[in-house]
């Protein structure tokens, strides 16, 4: 059975006493059994957010990190980096590091690769800007995405990703895809995955969507039977919303 996954992707927000003050939020409210919910601090608060919530099921995860183990990377953050820590899971290819930082397919293979090779799980994300929704080329560039940077992997390999659909005109825009959309995107990604390594392995994937998540539109979202949950921005940085959503199934 695949697993429902909530996670919040706490972008560039919250000093060290912000992050302090929403992880004892977060501890106050209610933790859905069968959900696993994650945060993703920025780096500079990674540590101290593990070290609070470690006797937590609120799994602290890493925003990013390198391709390189080590070396002469002035500003990055390696994934030894983050084992050393404790972290287990690691956001790639979210579209704002695609945008504003030029991740490419053939550097995100990269990052997948070593994540993978330092025993991290990877959340991959990845979807389709809003040209090409309107040119009705989605799923070809979606397909594409998924293709150039995870094809590569052996099936036991990709068992070590879980897959965040985000319609890049859906990130923090306030517009949500609708549910149907949702769907059948997830449902395309299911078909992309089933062609390579079939339908048993494609049926255990977990893949979240993420766009514009918010208390009022999760139930309905997560009702998809190939929606798996949340990759959570805006709606991650408030306690009790994040927890609205993370019941929502
Ligand atoms: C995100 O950045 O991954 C995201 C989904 O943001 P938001 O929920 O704010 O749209």
């Amino acid at each position: 059975m695949r697993k429902n996954i909530v996670a919040g992707n706490w972008k560039m927000n919250n000093d060290l006493s912000e992050t302090e003050t929403l992880i004892r939020e977060l501890k106050l409210q209610n933790n859905p059994s069968d959900v696993e919910v994650m945060v993703a601090p920025s780096f500079t608060n990674l540590w101290q957010a593990f070290n609070t919530l470690k006797d937590h099921s609120i799994e602290v995860i890493a925003q990013n990190m390198h391709f390189a183990d080590s070396g002469a990377y002035t500003g990055e953050v390696s994934a030894p980096m983050l084992k050393s820590l404790g972290i287990k899971t690691v956001i790639l290819g979210h579209s704002e590091r695609r945008a504003y930082f030029n991740e490419t397919d053939d550097i995100l293979a990269k990052k997948v690769d070593t994540a993978l090779k330092n025993e991290l799980r990877v959340i991959f994300c990845f979807g389709e800007e809003l040209k090409d929704r309107k040119a009705e080329n989605h799923e070809t560039v979606v397909g594409n995405q998924i293709k150039n940077a995870l094809f590569h992997l052996d099936a036991s390999a990709l068992n070590n990703i879980v897959l965040a659909y985000e319609p890049v005109w859906a990130i923090g825009t306030g517009e949500t895809a609708s549910p149907e959309q949702a769907q059948d995107m997830h449902a395309f990604i299911r078909k992309t995955l089933a062609s390579k390594y079939g339908d048993d392995f494609a049926n255990e994937v977990s893949i979240l969507y993420g766009g514009s998540v918010k208390p009022s539109n999760a139930k309905e979202i997560f009702s998809k039977p190939d929606v798996d949950g949340g990759l959570i921005g805006g709606a991650a940085l408030n306690a009790e919303d994040f927890f609205a959503i993370a019941n929502a199934f």
